[in-house]
């Protein structure tokens, strides 16, 4: 058998290896290294897949992140309502630009941001939603849009789990999650489901002005050459990336396919265990299964931990701490917060391998030994 990885990325690359070679040896022939044709050809092919009206491609998720909230003229000390079960970009930059993070629960079967929670949550103070479309499935887009547009919010959504994904409206039509709100964001870390060979990231939206003045900010908040406009930053995707991804966006579909595959592999094997939640995939979305997350119940999940380490199977915990109980977050004052559904899922998430080149042996062998120790 084959070596066990959480993320793969090696041997998907071996099976595009020519392809991406030659394109970044394209690159390096035309010295276009920053902004070339191919970060051209991608923002194309990018705003394509999407169904955005404009893309922005920039350095990585976090930036990506960070561009789109500077661009909501956003005053210190405004609310910003995230999920506090996420990973810890989505919520930092809030801080970072001085702004207030309002953590809120998560619906405990598609661990994305609850929407009752955010009507709690809402004061006068509050600016923004961003919404986390994690592990690959889909925040509830349409009642959070409908709450956003009642009480003039914006919606960030963090795609950089999801993109791919497709929600469904309850009228039947279908868009990409990341152009559902007024501005998505996702980033192509090599892990990500759409990944690079290094840092990357993008920016969706269909608001003229917003694409403006986001594009502005991602080049030093410049209107022409050595005229700047506003604060921005420095925020780039390189070519050889965009090169790279240039070619595996087009297999980004068979690439969400294999992944579906290796999860329904998973949820055959441990359907209806009464100690194991598999992933729940409502209405509303499609599943692309950035993680494969499992929820345990009654089971040492260190010990589960270490007895796959023995094994030669890796598993992760995402997240082992919740925003609302980051030290980084403490001048917030975060003893207030009471999130019952967040901790519980702390408590008992696991994640198991997936990417694209799992096979049926290795798949077999996994869940052979997760249920090996979990029956014993
Ligand atoms: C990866 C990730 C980010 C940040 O992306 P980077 O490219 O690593 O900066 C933001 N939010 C979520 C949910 C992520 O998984």
């Amino acid at each position: 058998m084959r070596p066990i990885q959480m993320v793969d990325t090696k041997n998907q690359y071996l099976k595009i290896k020519e392809e991406v070679d030659t394109a970044i040896h394209e690159v390096l022939d035309s010295a276009a290294y920053i902004n070339g044709k191919a970060v051209q050809d991608f923002t194309v092919a990018l705003n394509n897949y999407q169904g955005s009206k404009h893309t922005i491609c920039c350095a990585n998720g976090t930036d990506a992140l960070q561009i789109a909230m500077m661009a909501l003229d956003l005053q210190p000390g405004d609310e910003v309502i995230t999920p506090s079960f996420t990973y810890i970009a989505t919520t930092e930059v809030v801080a970072l630009l001085k702004l207030k993070p309002v953590f809120v629960e998560v619906d405990a079967r598609t661990f994305c941001i609850d929407v009752e929670s955010i009507k709690k949550a809402i004061t006068p103070k509050t600016k923004a939603i961003v919404p986390v479309h994690l592990y690959g499935h889909a925040a509830n887009m349409e009642a959070i849009m409908q709450i956003a547009e009642e009480h003039h919010l914006y919606v960030i959504e963090d795609n950089a789990q999801a993109i791919g994904c497709d929600y469904t409206f309850s009228n039947g039509r279908k868009k990409k999650t990341g152009s559902i709100g007024h501005i998505g964001c996702t980033s192509f870390y090599p892990s990500k489901n759409l990944g690079a060979y290094g840092d990357g990231g993008a920016i969706f939206t269909n608001d003229d002005a917003l694409a403006d003045k986001m594009k502005m900010i991602a080049n030093h908040g410049q209107s022409k050459r050595y005229y700047h406009d506003v604060v921005g930053c420095n925020s780039r995707l390189d070519s050889i990336q965009a090169a790279i991804l240039n070619i595996k966006i087009k297999e980004l579909d068979h690439y969400i396919i294999a992944r579906q595959k290796a999860a329904t592999f998973y949820n055959n094997a441990f359907k209806n265990h009464p100690k194991i939640i598999t992933p729940f995939v409502a209405d509303y979305s499609s599943h692309v299964y950035h993680q494969y997350t499992l929820v345990l119940n009654d089971v040492n999940r260190d010990e589960l931990n270490v007895y796959l380490a023995e094994k030669k199977i890796p598993s992760m915990i995402y997240y082992p701490v919740p925003g609302h109980k980051q030290k980084m977050f403490a001048s917030f004052g975060l003893d207030h917060y009471e999130l019952k559904t967040t901790d519980w899922l702390t408590e008992r998430v696991i994640s198991l391998p997936m990417h694209t080149e799992l096979d049926e042996e290795q798949l077999n062998y996994i869940t052979t030994e997760v249920l090996n120790f979990i029956n014993k």
